[in-house]
């Protein structure tokens, strides 16, 4: 009931830096927009045109194509926050029943990565023989056009331990909190946080152990879960004491904000307030000169939502970075682009601007992207490379 319906998110974001509203803007249907999805909402809840119901298929219809991408909570003049409600209609539709195979899948996707870690190299290739990776993608509900991504052969906990002895513990102490795709798939990206870290006169802690922000959880529904994983992460961050710095920026939103949500305590609420990204961490550290490097940056959505992307902004600008930010949602968003059925619209979603821009930028042109979905995005629809912000400026270190 906050939709005023004045339509914002029906107009075009280019040049805006802005998010909302991906799926409209790909589709041109008013059931996709943020205001048709809100409608549709307030008329299950008075029971009028849509049936009282969670289960209602005119609900799920509207927010099938919603990409919880959280632009709608920055960019919304009232703050519709359509990201929260959709998870919070797939929590109380499949409550106690069976969930789409994908909830399963890619819902627990830290699970099974956890297990598959044990012995990557067998895992590769096995996902790699014929027939392998289409099966396995259509039994997890995902789209056989999708790649299964590599594991790393070392994690980035396993490599943190191994090199300990090799690094200065002195500094001011940090702890870099390990989300699933750094930790599995981009170790290299934890590596050269690492490095910039300590460059910026930090010592870099880990929690004890492995721990998840329980964002897929979170945004296909699985809330009960979601918030027993998040309470135990934050109950460790919490004890630790220390700032926290997150790398992949989905994570570090639900740190800042989701967490808040659903615990709603007060260590909670201290995690959050000690929760840094990069940038926004090194604030006043003197980069290594990125002068004459062409960036095209395509910022995370939840970063623009929740963190802002500000702190990137003025870190690259103090470097002499001649930087493109690009606005809008890369398509990907986590599970939505992988999931079965939203394919097409991923793609179109990519290219109202994230493809155009890629295909004209100088070959020189490092394409800056945080997100793990923004990076597999671009991998699998382009012939380019999307760099962490970390791994540009370790890359620069002496
Ligand atoms: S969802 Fe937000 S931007 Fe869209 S019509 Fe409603 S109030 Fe306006
Ligand atoms: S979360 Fe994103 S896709 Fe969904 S309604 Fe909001 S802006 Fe649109």
């Amino acid at each position: 009931h906050r939709c005023t319906g004045i339509g914002k998110c029906r107009a075009d974001n280019t040049g805006t830096g802005g998010v909302m509203c991906p799926s409209f803007l790909a589709t041109r249907e008013e059931k996709d927009s943020t205001r048709g999805r809100a409608r549709v909402l307030q008329e299950m809840l008075n029971g009028h045109l849509v049936a009282e119901s969670w289960q209602s298929p005119e609900v799920h219809e509207a927010l099938d194509l919603c990409l919880s991408c959280k632009g709608c909570l920055s960019d919304c003049p009232t703050g519709v926050d359509m990201a929260t409600l959709k998870s919070e209609v797939l929590h109380q539709t499949y409550r106690g029943r069976r969930r789409p195979a994908s909830h399963y899948g890619l819902g627990r996707l830290p699970q099974w990565a956890a297990i598959a870690s044990r012995a990557p190299s067998a895992v590769n290739a096995l996902v790699r023989a014929p027939g392998v990776a289409p099966l396995g993608l259509t039994v997890a509900g995902l789209d056989r056009r999708r790649r299964v991504p590599r594991f790393a052969p070392r994690t980035f906990r396993k490599w943190f331990a191994d090199t300990l002895s090799q690094r200065s513990r002195t500094g001011d102490p940090v702890l870099l909190f390990v989300d699933t795709f750094t930790e599995y798939f981009t170790p290299e990206i934890g590596v050269a946080a690492v490095r910039v870290l300590e460059a910026a006169g930090h010592s870099v802690h880990l929690t004890d152990e492995p721990r998840c922000c329980g964002l897929t959880w979170i945004t296909t529904g699985q809330l009960d879960q979601a918030r027993k994983i998040v309470g135990r992460t934050v109950a460790e961050l919490f004890r630790s004491g220390m700032p926290i710095v997150g790398l992949e920026p989905s994570c570090t939103a639900v740190l800042r904000s989701d967490a808040v949500e659903l615990l709603g305590s007060a260590p909670a609420r201290l995690v959050a307030d000690s929760t840094t990204t990069l940038a926004e961490l090194l604030a006043d550290w003197e980069p290594p000169s990125l002068d004459g490097t062409r960036i095209v940056a395509q910022p995370h959505c939840h970063h623009h939502a929740v963190m802002g992307w500000g702190a990137d902004a003025a870190l690259l600008r103090r470097a002499g970075a001649d930087v493109q930010r690009l606005a809008g949602c890369c398509g990907l968003a986590g599970n939505f682009g992988v999931e079965r059925g939203h394919y097409d619209v991923s793609v179109a979603v990519a290219q109202t601007q994230l493809l155009p821009a890629v295909e004209a930028a100088s070959d020189d042109a490092v394409i800056l992207a945080d997100g793990y979905s923004c990076r597999t995005q671009l991998s699998d629809l382009t012939t380019r490379r999307g760099t962490h912000l970390a791994e540009l400026l370790a890359s620069r270190l002496p």
